[in-house]
């Protein structure tokens, strides 16, 4: 039988199912060195604090009816608290009727795509940028421009730049100090929205912090003034599983945003709320040492690699952070044809295009150094060094 019309909402007509998402599903084999998943490595959880926490939770009759009952949809008071101190420590001096707990950062993307954009309506991002914030927009059909290019005389004004200012997903790139005021000038004069993304901030493996820049907003004003939302995670520090996140900004718009999540879920779950708040408390610090530490080893190793294998025509930068070296072929690669063979030889990436939203930078991909230890990232990318190498000579060789 035919399938029926389904009559979908143009929205939803619209939806594509995320390359990422569907190759990961291929990539989960144990023999496969995997740079394509930007996960935390699972060995680093800090399963003995959540155990604690869990005990904690469900340790006397008053504290277990809280962790198993509805709560309220700004979130559980004490991790309010908790995160508005862990803003005003980044310079932003929030309360906690500035912060809404989300369930995982991806719901602030989503609740803020709902908050500001209407069909049609401009959001400048970097090109490329993350993927899911790119899918939390389009949802909303909002149509994405440059941040670095010039918009055509007449064209609609943005609602929202979408800004990863620390070690952004997919580069690894870090805004500077002008850079990130010169992106806070431009959303003043254009009245729009800076949703700025912190998800990988704590993971800094060199040189001295910057400020976030809902940080130089406030400062330039108050918290009720500043036009930055910033978007917090639990995900890439303690866990992503329990699917805690936060969004910090005016309470005007924390207030909306409240209305938006009511709608969507209620409140993220009081029993991940309270066992998160709890592992915060007694080890969010000594595991972010802790992880740095390994990702960095990490990291270097991937340059190190990089720098022994790499063909002539591949560039790279260093990343100060994060989880991502973001590499460029030379421009006649495609990485998307190349990745059956990089997997058919058991290494994983992904292909640039998936971060731009027109499907441009064929000849990049990502590679993400948290998840292998530094055995397998030598020998993966001895391998797709090698794979790239003789792609570009077979080139050189055919056009002579
Ligand atoms: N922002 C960025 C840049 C990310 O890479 C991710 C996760 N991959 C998220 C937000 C969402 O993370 P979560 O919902 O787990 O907080």
């Amino acid at each position: 039988m035919d399938q029926p019309d389904f009559r979908l909402s143009s929205r939803a007509q619209g939806l594509k199912a995320s390359e990422i998402r569907e190759l990961l599903k291929l990539v989960g084999k144990p023999t496969m060195i995997s740079f394509a998943g930007g996960i935390p490595d699972p060995a680093l959880f800090n399963i003995g604090l959540f155990q604690r926490a869990c005990l904690h939770a469900f340790g006397g009759p008053q504290i277990a009816r809280e962790a198993l009952q509805y709560s309220t949809t700004e979130g559980y008071a004490p991790l309010r608290q908790f995160l508005a101190a862990h803003m005003q420590a980044l310079g932003v001096p929030a309360r906690a009727d500035n912060i809404l707990v989300t369930t995982g950062s991806q719901q602030a993307l989503d609740l803020i795509g709902k908050l500001l954009i209407d069909p049609g309506s401009t959001v400048l991002t970097a090109r490329p940028t993350y993927l899911g914030a790119l899918q939390a927009f389009a949802a909303y059909e909002a149509r994405f421009a440059s941040l670095d290019t010039p918009r055509p005389v007449g064209a609609d004004a943005p609602r929202l730049l979408y800004l990863t200012p620390d070690f952004a997903n997919p580069t690894g790139l870090t805004m500077g100090l002008a850079a990130r005021q010169q992106a806070l000038d431009s959303a003043r004069a254009l009245n729009a929205i800076v949703v700025e993304d912190g998800a990988y901030t704590a993971l800094r493996y060199d040189g001295a912090p910057l400020p976030a820049i809902a940080a130089l907003d406030a400062a330039a004003g108050s918290m009720e003034t500043m036009r930055t939302l910033y978007c917090g995670s639990f995900s890439k520090t303690l866990s992503p599983g329990l699917r805690v996140g936060w969004v910090c900004g005016p309470a005007a718009l924390i207030r909306k945003l409240t209305l938006l999540k009511q709608s969507a879920d209620l409140h993220t779950a009081s029993i991940n709320q309270l066992v998160m708040h709890q592992v915060a408390l007694a080890g969010l610090d000594a595991q972010i040492a802790a992880i740095r530490s390994v990702y960095r080893t990490r990291r270097d190793a991937m340059l190190a690699a990089l720098e022994r294998y790499a063909p002539p025509g591949l560039h790279w930068q260093k990343p100060e952070g994060g989880m991502f070296i973001w590499l460029d072929l030379p421009a006649h690669l495609d990485a998307g044809a190349l990745l059956d063979q990089a997997i058919a030889q058991g290494v994983a990436f992904i292909p640039g295009a998936a971060f731009f939203p027109d499907g441009s930078g064929r000849n990049s991909l990502r590679l993400s150094f948290s998840l292998c230890d530094e055995a397998q990232i030598e020998l993966g990318i001895f391998k797709l060094c090698a794979l790239f190498g003789r792609q570009s000579l077979s080139r050189a060789v055919s056009v002579h």
